[in-house]
């Protein structure tokens, strides 16, 4: 099946809501550039999922904590055709720590994987979609969470800081390029079912807050995808700098 949509990068597509986001997107006619950091296997098994469905996707590793790195990925990307969009998805949470406990190591890298990424890897879109630079326009949707506004004290409220970063950088970028062809949203999820809860050392998480979510339940990684895929689309072509919370209700 030929791109319809153009070129779409997706940091972190391997797994969780990124690779729910390939799936979605693939079907919606993107040709995909799945960025992943160390899971090969989970990266390949994407890529064969969506050629299997008859869709175009390509896994590149990279770290985007790593500038170099970034580079390259948008470089392989331009090997599928022209970049029309890009989701800034890859993230991490720290272990349960307050903030009179954070190292400064590990506030580093989480802005550095949260927030710096998302700007460079913005930038590196801006430069091939924008009419300023000779582009066809496209869009941007960064992955921020409902954390940016609960803060979430004695848990990880880096995290959560690196979050409100994302939606004023969303704001910001979204103002700065909406003359040139490029609109530029965030979406908010709330709990949602991914290993992510467990790679920040709390499995147990989703049991744990799923009495506090209005609805009673967790999200699925693909209703995320859904609300991303709508607003790469031409469905949302008046729709930039907002904030779409995916959370039910929290
Ligand atoms: P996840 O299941 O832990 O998946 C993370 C993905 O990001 C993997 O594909 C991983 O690749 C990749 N990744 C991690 N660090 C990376 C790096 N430095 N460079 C490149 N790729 C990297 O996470 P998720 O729950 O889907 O979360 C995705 C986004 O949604 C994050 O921004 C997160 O903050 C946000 N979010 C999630 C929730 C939730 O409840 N799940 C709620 C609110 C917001 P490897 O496997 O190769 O490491």
């Amino acid at each position: 099946m030929a791109s319809q949509r153009g070129v779409l990068v997706i940091t972190g597509g391997s797994r969780g809501i990124g690779a729910a986001t390939a799936f979605a997107a693939a079907k919606d006619g993107w040709s995909v550039a799945v960025n992943y950091r160390a899971n090969e296997k989970a990266a390949q098994s994407v890529v064969e999922q969506v050629r299997d469905e008859g869709g175009e996707a390509i896994a590149v590793k990279g770290d985007v904590a790593e500038s170099d790195d970034i580079k390259r990925l948008f470089g392989e990307a331009d090997r599928l055709g022209t970049l029309r969009g890009l989701v800034n998805n890859a993230g991490i949470v720290g272990e349960k720590q307050r903030v009179d406990e954070m190292s400064a190591e590990r506030l580093e890298r989480m802005m550095r994987v949260n927030v710096i990424a998302s700007f460079l890897c913005a930038q590196e879109a801006v430069q091939r979609m924008s009419r300023r630079h000779g582009g066809e326009g496209g869009s941007i949707v960064n992955v921020s969470s409902v954390a940016s506004r609960l803060g979430s004290a004695g848990e990880y409220v880096d995290y959560a800081a690196s979050k409100g970063a994302i939606d004023t950088f969303t704001l910001g970028l979204a103002r700065e390029v909406a003359e040139e062809g490029i609109r530029v949203n965030a979406v908010r999820p709330g709990i949602i079912d991914t290993e992510i809860h467990a790679s920040g050392g709390q499995p147990d998480r989703i049991e744990r807050v799923r009495p506090m979510i209005p609805m009673k339940r967790e999200g699925k990684a693909e209703e995320v995808a859904q609300t991303i895929v709508w607003l790469l689309s031409e469905q949302s072509s008046y729709v930039t700098g907002a904030f779409l919370d995916v959370s039910g209700g929290r």
